[in-house]
């Protein structure tokens, strides 16, 4: 057995999420997590051994992402025991145009990935700090950077470009679509255990906290939900997905700047704002306030608005797959979407959907509910990088 480990690190705004992985398998050892990084909340951390379930739960004092770094580091006869770092690898959002896959991040890279903070601002400074507190915990370690917009490279122009001068695309203003790693999953996981459908038409629908949704042809992106940011397509737990740009010109007239309407996009809307009550789809569900259902209608609308797009642009449907907090859990959610969709193909049976059965699907189109797994991902980028 190896005795080196691969560290994951997904550092967000408020969070960081980690894992350690024994390289030869590819095996999670220990996975853990800081919440609440935030200077106005108690931020704590878990950590947890999978093999044994000894957990670690404590507050701590860190309110940025170096000092949170530093006391998870505390712990790092639990975390690797007597094994030596080989590698972390970053979750990070923002590879521009230019990466379509993992790439070691050297100083020139950094550099370059920096400059995408604008196109990023609540993601990719936050990611690039774990990448420097990473680096100096771990000097002889490589350090990995697996993209989200990395799997949507392939897209075609059409799906790329938005209708506005030729200058903005030129400059950057694009479509790159997000939630990559975990695409890049469910297609690999599709190839390695449904071969006929992962070389077909198929929609996968990543509905989480963040959603969007991806049409995939042949394993390779065609199209996206999201697209110049994280905000565009479907409404998410705060941010409000699609939105007619004139109201963005109506709330500037109002007096609001760019900070205040990126708060009001970013982290009260959605079905957080739609609501009222909470952004959290579990207190949605079992709320009898008739916001609640409204909020969740329209969740489910500009879901199925999508399938019908995506479908279009894909020229039919082969599969229909469903991940992430709500697409994993939630059988109502699923149901509505797939309500009245034969005329696609697309029919569910009530007792698997129930369950949360990988199956779900009794019409011409597959329909799936397959767990992601956005942190082996990049654990296998590492892998690869590591022996090279
Ligand atoms: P993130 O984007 O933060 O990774 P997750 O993928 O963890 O988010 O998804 C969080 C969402 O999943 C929340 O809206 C939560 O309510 C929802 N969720 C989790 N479990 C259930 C469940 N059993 N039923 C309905 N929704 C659920």
């Amino acid at each position: 057995m190896s005795d080196k480990a691969i560290l994951t690190v997904n550092a967000g705004s408020s969070s960081i999420k980690f894992s350690v992985y024994e390289p030869d398998s590819l095996r999670e050892m220990v996975s853990g997590q800081v919440d609440s990084l935030n200077p106005n909340r108690q931020t704590s951390l878990t950590i947890k051994a999978l093999d044994t379930g000894n957990t670690v739960r404590e507050n701590i004092t860190a309110n940025d992402h170096a000092g949170a770094f530093s006391d998870v580091l505390r712990h790092s006869e639990m975390l690797f025991g007597k094994r030596t770092v080989a590698g972390v690898g970053h979750r990070v959002v923002h590879g521009g145009i230019k990466h379509d896959k993992p790439a070691l991040l050297e100083d020139a890279v950094l550099t370059e990935l920096a400059k995408l903070e604008p196109l990023a601002p609540l993601h990719q400074p936050h990611n690039l700090a774990g990448v420097r507190a990473a680096s100096k915990a771990f000097p002889n370690a490589v350090q990995v950077g697996c993209f989200d917009t990395a799997f949507h490279r392939t897209h075609p122009w059409v799906n790329d470009t938005f209708a506005l001068p030729r200058k903005y695309y030129n400059e950057g203003v694009r479509r790159y679509g997000f939630h990559g790693l975990s695409y890049d999953y469910i297609s690999g996981h599709l190839a390695e255990t449904e071969p006929d459908l992962a070389e077909g038409r198929f929609i996968v629908c990543h509905l989480g906290n963040g959603a969007s949704m991806c049409a995939i042809r042949g394993g390779k992106s065609v199209g996206s939900t999201m697209g110049f940011s994280a905000l565009d397509g479907l409404p998410m737990g705060t941010r409000c997905g699609q939105l007619d740009p004139g109201v963005l010109l109506y709330l500037m007239d109002k007096g609001m700047d760019a900070r205040e309407i990126e708060n009001l996009l970013y982290k009260d809307s959605g079905l957080k704002g739609l609501s009222g009550i909470s952004n959290d789809m579990r207190d949605l569900e079992a709320s009898d306030d008739p916001a609640a259902k409204q909020a969740i209608d329209y969740f489910v609308f500009r879901i199925r608005r999508e399938i019908g797009g995506m479908a279009s642009v894909l020229g039919g449907l082969d599969g229909l797959v469903f991940c992430g907090g709500i697409g994993e859990n939630s059988s109502h959610v699923r149901r509505k979407v797939c309500e009245d969709m034969d005329w696609l193909g697309i029919e569910i049976d009530k007792v698997s959907n129930a369950d949360n059965a990988r199956e779900i699907g009794t019409g011409k189109v597959r329909v799936m509910v397959v767990p992601t797994n956005e942190e082996i991902v990049i654990a296998r980028a590492v892998k690869a990088n590591l022996w090279k």
